[in-house]
């Protein structure tokens, strides 16, 4: 009798950026929010999914060494199934290869899916998570929530910040993590594509690809401007009420 291995599903975590645009002291991941660090809020959720084999936060290497009272006993306060690598890159799509190669040397295997997700993301809920999952975990490609685009789309000019086009936006959808896909694909096509790319769909469109789009929900917004942390605040706040 042969025994397969069934692919397993792990979680990885980029959280090594500085977050230059949210006017925070220091990377906006470890910033509070309603109690506790962002990051924090983030890892509960997947955590809260059973069917992960694991869960790896990518960090910053100096994360480690940073001295702001937020990082005191951060990582202590995680569940047992989630790891820490001090593998982040100088960009995004850096630090998730890094982390994907973590993952192999953790006994992760090429078949094996990864649900890539920001950091910044941490009003992703459990069943959000697994709705992406039972969407894709059948699908030969893989795929990513994502919102259709509610708002009138607008093209600037050139020379200004007029507009040159209104684009028709029926068949445009706002790209959201997580992003579900093979760790072996993924790998592949992150070294194809470069570090340029900002999610992982990119790069693996850029091999020939078309991952699935799983409706998701706005809530799910990035955390990235100043603005932002009072309404992830609210939404937290209003959740545990
Ligand atoms: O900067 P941005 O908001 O697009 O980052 C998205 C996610 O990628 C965040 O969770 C951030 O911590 C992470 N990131 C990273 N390594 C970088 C840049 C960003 O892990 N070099």
């Amino acid at each position: 009798m042969v025994n397969v291995i069934p692919d397993r599903l792990w979680a990885l975590i980029p959280c090594a950026g500085s977050g230059s645009r949210s006017g925070a002291q220091g990377p906006k991941q470890y910033q509070p929010l309603a109690g506790r660090p962002m990051v924090l809020h983030t890892v509960a959720a997947f955590d809260a999914v059973s069917a992960l084999a694991g869960i790896l936060v990518v960090v910053s290497a100096e994360d480690t060494m940073l001295d702001f009272p937020v990082l005191q006993g951060l990582w202590a306060r995680t569940a047992a199934r989630v790891q820490r690598a001090g593998a982040g890159g100088a960009t995004r799509a850096a630090s998730v290869s890094n982390g994907l190669r973590a993952l192999q040397m953790a006994g992760a295997t090429d078949s094996d899916w990864v649900l890539v997700h920001d950091a910044a993301r941490c009003l992703i809920t459990p069943a959000q998570i697994e709705t992406l999952i039972a969407a894709c975990q059948t699908d030969p490609v893989g795929g990513l929530l994502a919102l259709p685009l509610p708002d009138t789309l607008k093209q600037q000019s050139n020379a200004s910040t007029r507009v040159a086009a209104t684009l028709p936006r029926g068949d445009k959808w706002l790209a959201q993590t997580p992003q579900m896909f093979r760790l072996g694909a993924l790998l592949q096509a992150l070294a194809h594509a470069g570090d340029a790319v900002t999610d992982e769909s990119s790069a693996i469109e850029a091999m020939g690809g078309q991952p699935l789009l799983v409706a998701g929900s706005a809530q799910n917004f990035k955390v990235t401007y100043p603005p932002d942390f009072a309404l992830a605040e609210a939404v937290l706040q209003a959740r545990a009420g």
